[in-house]
C-alpha cells in the first residue's frame, strides 16, 4: 500500500527524458526503500502536468539488470557484440540466438556475463587509462574519440569534454545531437548567431498562428504539445505540417501533409506567394535582415502551383498559410526532427528561419523560432561543449581567440582543428583513423543509421570504455565496462528545449558498487595525469559559469526549486530571459541571415524493387534505444512490441493484416516485425520506432549525411514490405 505522502520522502526533480524537462517529485518510501509515485510541479514549463514517461517511467533505475561492479572482457579472441550474424536474427528464436533478447524481453545477462569478468574499481579504470593512453601515444589525437551524453547532466557533459580535449588534445567528441538537431543548430547559427530557441513553447498563448511542422509532439514533447492544445483552444491557429498525421493533425486549423522529403519545397512556396501578396514586413527586412534579394530570387521560381506538384499539398493550401502566416501580427514556428533528418535538414531550417524573418516574426512576445530539442538535457550537453567544432558555449574550436581563452583557464594546449562528428568517427573507425573510444551513456549500436556499419566500426576498435547503467548493446562490444549512475542518484542540472536550467536532485546512493559519472570521469582524468580535484557538481558548474557568458548569473543557490532560463539577466532575475533577439541577433553585424535554399529529392528515392519510403521516429511510452523505458514496467506494458505503421491501402494492397507479421527491407538489411495498420500514414509510406533491438529499424537505414549538420537522414530511405506467415 502506498504511504500517506506526509510519511514519504519529497524529492525535488526533474523528469529523466524528454527535452521538455518537467519539473516533479518523486515520493520516497524510505522504508520499503522505492518511490511509491510522482507529481509534477509548478514549473512555467509544465505547470504540475506530466506524461506517462514521467509519471510512470522511473522504475528502470532499479532493474535487477542494473551493472553494480566493473567489467573487463576475458575472452579476447570472442567476437565483439552481438554474435548472430545479423541483428534481425538475434531474437533467441533463430539465428543462433545466445546472446539476443527473446522478443520484447531484456538481455539474457547469464549468457552475456561469461565474456566478461568482475574487476575491481582501481583495475578497470587503470586499464582504461593505460590503453587510452597507449593509443594516444601510438596515433596521436587522431586515434582517440569520446561520445558523451544528452542524458547525463551539464556538470559531466562539460567534464567529459573536457577529458578528451585535454587529455588527449583531441576535438573528437561528439553527442546524440548529431542525430538530431545538428542541421537545426547549424543554420540557426548561421542564421541567427545562436543555436538555441528563440522564444519557450509556453509563449505560442501569445502567438496569433503556430506552425508545428515535423514534430509528432504528442509522442515527443507530449507536455508542450499540451500548451499546443491549449493555444489552439484559445484562439492560436495552428498549422500543423507533417508526412504523418500525428494527433497534433486532430487539433490544428491546417493540416498540410506533405510529401516526405520535400520541405524546402513546400516553404519556398509559401514565402513566394508571401511575397507576391506583399505581406513582407520591410522595415524589419531592411533594419534586421542580409540578403533578402537573393532569398527573394530564389523563392520566385517556387509558385504555389509548383511547390504543389512537388509536395503533394494542393496549391490552395499553400496560398491559405502564406496569407494566414504572412497577416499575423504574431507567428512562431516549432519543429522538430521532421525538419533536421533529411540530408536537406540545414536546408529545411534555414526555410524556416527565413519565413520567421521576413515577416518579422521574431524578438517580441508570440514569434520566433523552436527546435523542439529531444533529449532531456540535449541543449545543455550542447552548452557545455560535447560538440566537436565548438568549446563550451559554441566557442569556436578553431578560433585562436577562444582556443587561448580555454587553454589559459584548463593549463593545456589544445588541438587547433575541428573533431570529428559521430557519424565520422565511425567512419574514421573503418578507416583505421580512430582506435580507442570512450562512451558514455550512448548506444550507437541502435541509434546510429545503419547498424551493420556500425557493428563492424565497434568490432573494430582496439579498445572501448563503455560507461552506463545497463549492458547495452553497445556494452557488447566493449572491452571494459564502469557501472555508473542513473539520473535518480546524482546530483546536476539539466538545460530543457526552453534553455531552462534546472537542478536535478539525488534520490538514491547508486547501486552496488556502481558510482556516479563526473567522478568516474575525474578518477580516470587523475589517472591520465590531469589533476583534477572537483568535489561536487556545485564546483563544476561554477568553473562552467565562469566560462560560459548564457550561463552567467546563474548559480546552483538562485536556480531553486524551478530552475531558470538563460540568459539571465541578473542573479536576482525571477525567471530569466524567455524572448531573444529584441533587437539585434547575436551574428556579428547584429542581422538576421537569410539564406536561401533549392529543393534537393532525398538520397534514396524509392523505384520498383523498394517502393516504400521508410520514417522512423518515437513513441510516446518509450525513449530512444529503449534501454530505460523497456525496463519501465508500465511503459513496457503499454507498447511491449516493434511495429510497423502502414497505411489501410497499402496494408490491404500488400496482404497486411493488423497485428500480423511483415519483412521490411532496404539495400542494408531487414527486420521482422508485427504489422499496425493506420489511418495516420499516408500511402506509400511506412514508420517504424527505433527502440527495439529485436527488430532494429536502423538496420534499414541510410547513413548519408547533410553536409553542413552532419546529420543522417534516418527520415527518408527506400524499403519494400511483405507478409509473413504468421509462427
Ligand atoms: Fe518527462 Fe517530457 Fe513527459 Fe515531461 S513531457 S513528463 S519531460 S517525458
Amino acid at each position: 500500500p502506498i504511504q500517506p505522502k506526509e510519511q514519504l520522502d519529497a524529492v525535488d526533480t526533474v523528469c529523466p527524458y524528454c527535452g521538455v524537462g518537467c519539473a516533479l517529485t518523486y515520493y520516497v518510501d524510505r522504508e520499503r526503500g522505492g518511490i511509491s509515485y510522482a507529481e509534477g510541479r509548478d514549473q512555467p514549463g509544465n505547470q504540475g502536468r506530466l506524461c506517462v514517461k514521467g509519471r510512470y517511467g522511473w522504475d528502470y533505475a532499479a532493474s535487477p539488470q542494473r551493472l553494480t561492479t566493473p567489467l573487463i572482457r576475458v575472452d579476447s579472441a570472442y567476437p565483439k557484440g552481438p554474435l548472430s550474424a545479423d541483428v534481425k536474427a538475434d531474437s533467441g528464436e533463430d539465428g543462433d540466438g545466445k546472446r539476443g533478447r527473446k522478443p520484447g524481453g531484456l538481455v539474457p545477462y547469464e549468457e552475456v556475463m561469461p565474456h566478461f569478468r568482475e574487476a575491481t574499481w582501481d583495475e578497470a579504470l587503470d586499464l582504461v587509462a593505460r590503453r587510452l593512453g597507449e593509443i594516444y601515444a601510438e596515433s596521436g589525437s587522431d586515434g582517440i574519440a569520446g561520445f558523451g551524453s544528452a542524458k547525463c547532466s551539464n556538470e559531466e557533459g562539460y567534464l567529459f569534454q573536457k577529458l578528451i580535449r585535454t587529455a588527449f588534445r583531441s576535438n573528437n567528441v561528439d553527442h546524440c545531437t548529431r542525430l538530431c538537431h545538428a542541421s537545426s543548430v547549424a543554420a540557426l547559427f548561421e542564421g541567427v548567431g545562436s543555436g538555441s530557441v528563440s522564444t519557450t513553447y509556453g509563449d505560442i498563448a501569445n502567438a496569433d498562428v503556430a506552425i508545428i511542422t515535423g514534430s509528432n509532439a504528442t509522442a515527443n514533447h507530449p507536455v508542450a504539445s499540451s500548451f499546443f492544445k491549449q493555444a489552439r483552444r484559445d484562439g492560436t491557429t495552428i498549422i500543423y505540417i507533417d508526412p504523418r498525421a500525428g494527433t497534433v493533425a486532430d487539433h490544428a486549423d491546417i493540416f498540410c501533409q506533405l510529401k516526405p522529403g520535400t520541405d524546402v519545397a513546400l516553404y519556398n512556396g509559401i514565402m513566394h506567394e508571401i511575397i507576391r501578396l506583399d505581406l513582407v514586413d520591410h522595415d524589419f527586412v531592411a533594419d534586421r535582415t542580409a540578403n533578402y534579394e537573393q532569398l527573394a530570387k530564389t523563392v520566385e521560381a517556387y509558385p504555389p502551383e509548383l511547390a504543389a506538384q512537388i509536395t503533394g499539398v494542393d496549391a490552395e493550401t499553400i496560398r491559405r498559410i502564406a496569407r494566414i502566416w504572412g497577416e499575423a501580427g504574431a507567428g512562431v514556428i516549432y519543429w522538430g526532427m521532421g525538419i533536421s533528418q533529411h540530408t536537406t535538414g540545414t536546408d529545411n531550417a534555414r526555410c524556416l528561419i527565413a519565413m520567421c524573418s521576413i515577416t518579422g516574426n521574431v524578438g517580441k512576445p508570440g514569434t520566433g523560432l523552436h527546435p523542439l530539442r529531444g533529449q532531456n538535457n540535449v541543449q545543455g550537453a550542447s552548452d557545455a561543449g560535447l560538440i566537436p567544432m565548438f568549446y563550451p558555449n559554441y566557442q569556436s574550436a578553431s578560433d585562436s581567440a577562444s582556443r587561448q581563452r580555454f587553454e589559459q583557464a584548463w593549463g593545456v594546449q589544445l588541438n587547433p582543428n575541428n573533431g570529428l562528428t559521430v557519424t565520422e568517427v565511425m567512419a574514421s573507425v573503418l578507416d583505421g583513423g580512430v582506435r580507442g573510444m570512450y562512451m558514455l551513456g550512448e548506444n550507437p549500436f541502435l541509434s546510429d543509421p545503419n547498424i551493420n556499419k556500425v557493428r563492424k566500426a565497434l568490432a573494430k576498435l582496439d579498445f572501448l570504455v563503455v560507461q552506463d547503467i545497463f549492458l547495452t548493446e553497445t556494452a557488447e562490444f566493449a572491452d571494459v565496462v564502469l557501472p555508473a549512475s542513473s539520473y535518480l542518484e546524482k546530483d546536476g542540472t539539466y538545460t530543457n528545449t526552453d534553455r531552462r536550467v534546472q537542478r536535478g536532485r539525488t534520490v538514491f546512493d547508486p547501486p552496488g558498487q556502481a558510482r556516479v559519472d563526473w567522478q568516474i570521469v575525474q578518477d580516470i582524468a587523475q589517472r591520465l595525469g590531469l589533476g583534477w580535484d572537483y568535489r561536487s557538481p556545485r564546483e563544476v558548474f561554477e568553473e562552467m559559469v565562469e566560462l560560459m557568458p548564457d550561463y552567467a548569473n546563474l548559480t546552483y543557490d538562485n536556480l531553486g526549486s524551478t530552475g531558470k532560463l538563460y540568459p539571465n539577466p541578473d542573479p536576482e532575475h525571477e525567471d530569466g530571459t524567455v524572448v531573444l533577439f529584441d533587437d539585434r541577433f547575436n551574428t556579428s553585424d547584429g542581422l538576421a541571415h537569410l539564406v536561401p535554399a533549392e529543393w534537393l529529392p532525398g538520397k534514396e528515392l524509392p523505384d520498383e524493387e523498394y517502393p516504400y519510403v521508410l520514417n522512423t521516429g518515437r513513441l510516446l511510452e518509450h525513449w530512444h534505444t529503449g534501454s530505460m523505458t523497456r525496463r519501465s514496467y508500465a511503459l513496457d506494458s503499454i507498447s511491449p512490441r516493434a511495429e510497423a505503421y502502414v497505411h489501410p491501402g497499402d496494408a490491404a494492397e500488400l496482404g497486411l493484416t493488423d497485428g500480423g507479421l511483415a519483412r521490411v527491407i532496404s539495400r542494408r538489411g531487414e527486420i521482422e516485425l508485427h504489422v499496425k495498420v493506420s489511418h495516420r500514414e499516408a500511402r506509400g509510406n511506412v514508420f517504424i520506432p527505433f527502440h527495439f533491438r529485436e527488430a532494429a529499424a536502423n538496420l534499414l537505414t541510410i547513413d548519408e549525411i547533410d553536409p553542413t549538420g552532419k546529420i543522417p537522414e534516418f527520415k527518408f530511405c527506400a524499403v519494400r514490405i511483405v507478409p509473413v506467415a504468421d509462427r
